[in-house]
């Protein structure tokens, strides 16, 4: 198979773009991908300052490097939530992503607040975490004067996310899963999600192409998750399943989130200036 651009050997068959490309031209084309959805979204503005919240893992790698590429006005945040030495190995891949990128990185300890995740009861250490994530992602951004939050959360996040919930019949995140989320106060910092239309094996290609450092080690508290496995099946067997229902769910939202509006004719309730059924009957009355 050779790359559709410059006919090297392709690293890739991207099925949803019916495009195979090499490892030159690939990343290119990943970004030119993130470049779209962030402008068709208003994922991030241009004049923002952007704190990109990075893990060390391959997708808010990629995150970042693709805003730094992008010409983003942005910096690095790692939090040192004090997990064995997981904590530890993924600062040190951080720290060289830094240096290799050329985007200043700031560091976040938990154990400055009294504790670290390890001294959390098992049960507990998830939802500990995440708690601790959001708590000193916001206060970081907002203390230094940050518009916006960027995480690295990717399509099969958010599906697998949404499918969980709604089998679980929990709806009220539905709000959430959003590409951008504006602060609905002063304290909270808007939050930004620029990977939320691709997919890992996407992300995989991309550090892989540039040879950028990530890590492999997954975090010694994470159970398997089981609905990320089920989305990966779906999307094998459906392409495109993931990019459509994260495209829904933004529609959903925008419907939610919008007034109430009436029909300029009729006064029925509408999403439009004139209802549907108003706009039959200007049609075929
Ligand atoms: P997770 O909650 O582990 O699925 O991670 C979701 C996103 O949160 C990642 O893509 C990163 O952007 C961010 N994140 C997770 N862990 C850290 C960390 N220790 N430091 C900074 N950002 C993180
Ligand atoms: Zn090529």
């Amino acid at each position: 198979m050779k790359c559709k651009k410059c006919g090297r050997k392709a690293i890739a068959n991207l099925k949803q773009y019916k495009i195979a490309l090499c490892e030159c031209c690939y990343p290119a084309f990943y970004e030119s991908l993130v470049k779209r959805s962030i402008k068709r979204h208003g994922i991030i503005k241009r004049n923002e300052k952007v704190l990109a919240a990075v893990s060390g893992g391959k997708d808010s790698v990629v995150m970042v490097s693709v805003l730094k590429n992008l010409d983003y006005n942005v910096e690095m945040l790692y939090i040192d939530l004090g997990i064995r030495n997981y904590s530890k190995n993924c600062e040190k891949i951080v720290k060289e992503l830094s240096e290799k990128i050329d985007v200043s990185l700031n560091v976040v300890k938990l154990s400055d607040y009294g504790f670290r995740i390890d001294d959390v009861e098992l049960k507990k250490v998830c939802s500990a975490c995440g708690t601790a994530k959001r708590y000193l992602m916001n206060k970081f951004a907002r203390e230094n004067k940050f518009d916006v939050v960027a995480t690295g959360h990717t399509s099969e996040d958010i599906v697998s996310f949404a499918i969980k919930n709604i089998v679980g019949g929990n709806i009220e995140w539905i709000g959430k899963l959003k590409p951008r989320i504006e602060g609905f106060d002063v304290k909270i910092v808007t939050k930004a999600r620029p990977l939320f239309e691709r997919m890992e094996k996407e992300n995989m290609l991309y550090v892989l192409s540039l040879n950028l450092p990530f890590t492999i080690e997954k975090c010694p508290n994470t159970p398997v998750n089981d609905w990320k496995e089920i989305v990966y099946e779906i999307e094998s067997k459906k392409t495109g399943f993931n990019q459509n229902f994260v495209r829904g769910l933004v529609r959903i939202g925008e419907k939610r989130g919008a007034e109430t509006k009436y029909c300029k004719i009729c006064g029925e309730v509408t999403s439009s200036d004139v209802c549907a059924f108003c706009k039959l009957v200007g049609r075929y009355s």
